[in-house]
């Protein structure tokens, strides 16, 4: 199953070698951008180190352990992640109602749909009383397993009293129990934890391999994969969000602005923000900028050589229509790139999305039409 996990060659190859020679640390670090497969190559090496299948590839993924471990709820498993505040009691049982239902859903959706995110209704941590509770189980002896598995998801997200109480936990592990720390901002995560651990580097996805994801997994067309895989800057979560949910109504907008901003139709662009009024999220609007940004680079290529293998490539001859009209240099190309970027950061900052999009029309009209 650990073939499962694509794109993650060297940690995949480090993992199986521990395992092999057996010299599995007592503490790990996976570490890199979201949306890799930190979280699946740490479910999966717990697993393999239960497995019990014989002769066979570790982990089957269907013998009893295995199983169990798929489903979350292994008796030797603790999984850590950020949570509001859930009142949990010493036995670990969470007191509030509705705050245990939202944890159940976030199990669920780890367990069927793990690329997506879930959201809590407030804001969340890796709280003490989580740490507390784990430093409890781990004095309890293992239930049934070969080693007792605990992964902390996000585990920069801890402030100093927790990741404190958190370190005497790691200074002292019991034997048996491999500790799986996953973290995106490395920096965070405090230096007398980061020593206690055997970090291991988890690259972004390559654009091949999403593709191919996207493709094989997803069933996903290849044209819409190509571009997913494009905006993603690696990160499987977003491709699949990008090619499945909004792909199609955002990446139209974008070619209505493009389409709008060619012909120079000011009044066009004004009926779009009505016909896209629901689109017009942050998110949304960054997305589109992603999108924005691919037509703009194609369309340059297409300038320069007219044989290019663009990334729109079902929308060829309406793009080499546009570059043939329009005056694109690579020199503008690069101004206008930092233009987006910037206007993505006016809106992560909170910028009037509405004079975002005015902003965005207008430079679009002059990129093509070869004003300044
Ligand atoms: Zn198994």
């Amino acid at each position: 199953m650990f073939r499962r996990i694509k794109g993650q060659e060297q940690p995949v190859e480090l993992l199986s070698k521990a395992i092999e020679n057996d010299r599995i640390a007592q503490a790990y670090l996976f570490h890199g951008c979201d949306g890799i497969g930190k979280f699946m190559s740490a479910l999966y090496f717990g697993m393999a180190v239960n497995c019990v299948a014989i002769n066979q590839l570790k982990p089957c993924g269907i013998c009893p352990s295995c199983h169990k471990f798929l489903n979350l709820e292994h008796p030797d498993f603790v999984y850590i992640f950020p949570t509001p505040n859930l009142e949990l009691s010493l036995d670990g049982e969470i007191k509030k109602a509705e705050a245990r239902k939202q944890y159940e859903e976030y199990l669920q959706n780890k367990i069927k749909s793990p690329w997506q995110e879930f959201f809590f209704k407030e804001s969340t941590e890796i709280r003490k009383e989580n740490i507390s509770y784990l430093a409890k189980r781990l004095e309890l002896s293992i239930h049934e397993a070969k080693y007792r598995i605990v992964i902390i998801e996000n585990a920069d997200l801890m402030n100093q009293a927790t990741a404190n109480a958190f370190l005497k936990t790691l200074e002292e592990p019991p034997p048996n129990t491999i500790i799986m720390l996953i973290t995106e901002r490395l920096q965070m995560i405090l230096p007398t934890i980061l020593s206690r651990t055997q970090p291991i580097f988890f690259r972004p996805l390559t654009r091949r391999v999403i593709e191919d994801i996207l493709i094989d997994q997803f069933e996903i067309g290849e044209t819409t994969a190509k571009t997913a895989a494009k905006i993603s800057a690696g990160n499987l979560k977003t491709a699949i969000r990008i090619a499945s949910e909004s792909d199609s109504i955002i990446r139209n907008w974008a070619f209505d602005i493009l389409d709008k901003a060619d012909k120079q139709d000011d009044l066009g662009f004004g009926t779009l923000m009505d016909k896209y009024k629901e689109q017009q999220k942050k998110d949304q609007i960054s997305d589109l900028l992603k999108y924005v940004r691919i037509l703009a680079a194609d369309i340059t290529e297409l300038v320069m050589n007219p044989e290019s293998d663009i990334t729109n490539v079902d929308r060829l001859e309406y793009l080499q229509n546009t570059a043939n009209n329009s005056k694109l240099s690579e020199d503008k190309l690069y101004d206008f790139l930092l233009f987006l970027e910037d206007l993505n950061r006016k809106i992560q900052g909170n910028a009037n999305l509405g004079l975002v999009m005015i902003n965005l029309y207008i430079k679009l009209k002059n990129l093509l039409h070869g004003k300044a």
